[in-house]
């Protein structure tokens, strides 16, 4: 294998994505380690390395002594092409030993365009890609991440999904993997066995039956002691949780290239549309000092000249100013920065992106999401017009002549005044720039429109999304209405995100579907380059199945959700008074300052909310 490697690396591009060998990666003992996993992300090495995630479950599995990970990642188009010419099967970077060999291989789900990756890389390693098929000389295939709260697209190629944080259910899952060996139980006994491990969802222990009309009845299980809920794992002491101190240093350059500081788990702020605001719900906040320490081991043991405090929503946290103080006066002098991947829009977060943007100055980024307060409100945004207007104000005066706006276009209730809204929203950015005497030949506001997707597990679950004829009018009516020198206009194609929502609200009929996409060629469809549209198109037809249909339906509330198995915490009731609430334009307060709205979840599944003092001083605005 090494010898065939090595004559093919030559002729790709990057050869860095498949060589391993960075600093810190781990290399263990294959022959006396009990349990050897493959860590699978299914998209670039350049992708999967700049995911937190990875680097987390790389160190807490490593940290075991009877187990090792390894990494794999999507072969890019050449790669394939040469691999599959040579007869070279999908390997790890830390061994170059063929995936197939490891007893358990893991794949993350953090994106739905990535569904036919997981299927193309589990051919190139030489293993059937529907479950019933593997026997128990194979792997067993988990796979975990955002998108297996609805498993359902994928469930007839994953032997178990791991739902909810993965340190909390990894430990449990390699020890029941463990003793099922021991005992020498077959591959349904330890199917069996996972299913009883609180957060495990084995698809293949359930029946799925659907109406005459297409629509879903139920999802039953097959056997007593299989959940008919299968509820997420959380983990409640995220302060002393393990964490990757000595990350592994990605060869080449990768999106995200600098070190990862979790500050918090989890968002409180609500919006309607955000799925990871559920799935990581309840928001539990790291200490200072854990966040310090952690910080500068990191540093240390990487050389990295960045730290990026990640979390769904940072400015919220409720030490971020003295923390971004502490590390900058310890750390400045050495050349290292601190940044924020965005912002929230008020004075408060113009002070801290001062603070942060002492060593370098960039693209400030604000997501207001919609063009209107009525809008915003529908969809829970707690910002207003004034606030955005001051805090763009304020960054154009302390410096900065380039910002960044994301907005959402297709949102429930939305109509062509939003739109207008989005348009003067940007103008005025523009005035505000003018007005604090940035020279108007190096202003600039970029305005980024995406489309609403409705995901699960969210307010929005039930509602279809526009057409796309529909947005393709909304992205053409914005583009009229955006131009003009200083506004840089950016949308995505809306075929990429119909085939998004399609897979996202969609059942088990589907793996059918990926399957035969898969075998036409679709691949790495999240790249505008790979995308084929009407190969997926024909991949449903030859299904007799309509995406339209799976994109564009309005669930009733008390339909069967192709999801309703997976709890996340949060319970329906709330999820849909919520939806009714948002119809109404109702406002739901934020659950960091004390008031809790009841989604259910704290109750459910015994926890609290972990914020320090003075958490509820940055309430919603
Ligand atoms: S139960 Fe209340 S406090 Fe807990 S996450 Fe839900 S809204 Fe927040």
């Amino acid at each position: 294998m090494q010898q065939q490697l090595e004559k093919i690396l030559l002729q790709v591009q990057k050869p860095a994505r498949y060589t391993g060998g960075e600093w810190n990666s781990v290399q263990k003992d294959w022959d006396n380690t009990e349990v050897r996993m493959a860590f699978a992300f299914p998209d670039t090495y350049e992708v999967g390395m700049s995911y937190l995630g990875l680097q987390i479950i790389y160190n807490l599995v490593n940290s075991r002594e009877d187990a090792l990970l390894e990494r794999t990642f999507a072969p890019w188009l050449d790669m394939e092409e040469l691999m599959r010419s040579h007869g070279l099967p999908l390997f790890t970077l830390e061994s170059h030993r063929p995936v197939r060999d490891f007893d358990i291989v893991g794949f993350t789900l953090q994106y739905e365009m990535t569904f036919t990756n997981i299927l193309n890389m589990l051919d190139l390693a030489g293993l059937p890609l529907l479950s019933a098929q593997r026997d128990e000389t194979m792997p067993l295939i988990i796979a975990g991440g955002p998108c297996a709260f609805n498993p359902e697209p994928m469930a007839d190629f994953i032997d178990a999904f791991t739902i909810g944080e993965g340190e909390e259910v990894l430990h449990e899952l390699i020890d029941v993997y463990k003793k099922a060996r021991a005992e020498k139980l077959n591959r349904s006994q330890l199917l069996l066995k996972l299913a009883a491990v609180e957060g495990v969802y084995v698809p293949a222990l359930y029946t799925v039956d659907y109406y005459e009309d297409g629509q879903l009845k139920s999802v039953t299980p097959k056997h007593p002691g299989v959940p008919k809920q299968v509820r997420k794992r959380l983990l409640k002491d995220v302060d002393n949780a393990p964490f990757p101190s000595r990350p592994i240093v990605p060869s080449i350059g990768v999106v995200h290239d600098r070190v990862m500081l979790e500050v918090q788990r989890g968002c409180t702020r609500g919006c309607r549309f955000c799925q990871a605001g559920v799935l990581y719900r309840p928001v539990r906040e790291k200490s200072p000092e854990t966040l310090k320490k952690q910080a500068a081991d990191m540093l240390k043991s990487t050389g990295h000249n960045e730290i990026s405090l990640t979390s769904l929503s940072t400015a919220d946290y409720s030490q971020v100013q003295p923390l971004i103080t502490a590390l900058l006066d310890t750390h400045s002098e050495k050349g290292v920065n601190v940044s924020l991947p965005s912002l929230r829009v008020d004075a408060f977060s113009i002070d801290l992106a001062k603070e942060v943007q002492r060593v370098r100055k960039s693209t400030l980024t604000f997501a207001p999401e919609a063009g209107t307060q009525r809008l915003r409100d529908v969809i829970n945004k707690g910002v207003t017009e004034e606030d955005l207007i001051s805090a763009v104000t304020a960054a154009f005066g302390a410096g900065w002549h380039s910002i960044k706006l994301y907005f959402m276009l297709g949102l429930p209730t939305e109509t062509y005044q939003d739109l207008d809204g989005i348009a003067n929203l940007a103008k005025a950015v523009v005035e505000a720039g003018v007005s604090q005497g940035v020279n108007r030949g190096r202003l600039k506001v970029t305005v980024s429109v995406s489309s609403f997707v409705p995901k699960s597990h969210t307010a929005f679950q039930w509602e279809p999304q526009n057409t796309l004829e529909e947005l393709k009018n909304k992205q053409l009516y914005l583009k009229e209405k955006l131009k003009g020198k200083n506004i840089v206009y950016n949308y995505h194609h809306p075929e990429t995100s119909f085939l998004e929502a399609a897979l996202a609200k969609g059942d088990r009929r589907l793996g059918a579907v990926l399957l035969r996409a898969h075998r036409l060629g679709c691949k790495f469809d999240g790249w505008s380059e790979c995308f084929k549209y009407d190969l997926w198109l024909k991949a449903f037809e030859d299904l007799g199945l309509n995406a339209a249909w799976y994109a564009y339906r309005r669930y009733n509330y008390d339909d069967v959700l192709p999801w309703d198995h997976i709890d996340a915490g949060v319970s329906k009731k709330y999820l849909a008074r919520e939806h009714k609430r948002a119809v109404a334009g109702k406002v739901t307060v934020d659950c960091r300052g004390g008031k809790c709205p009841g989604c259910g979840l704290c109750p459910s599944l015994d926890i609290k909310p972990v914020i320090l003092k003075g958490g509820d001083g940055h309430a919603p605005l």
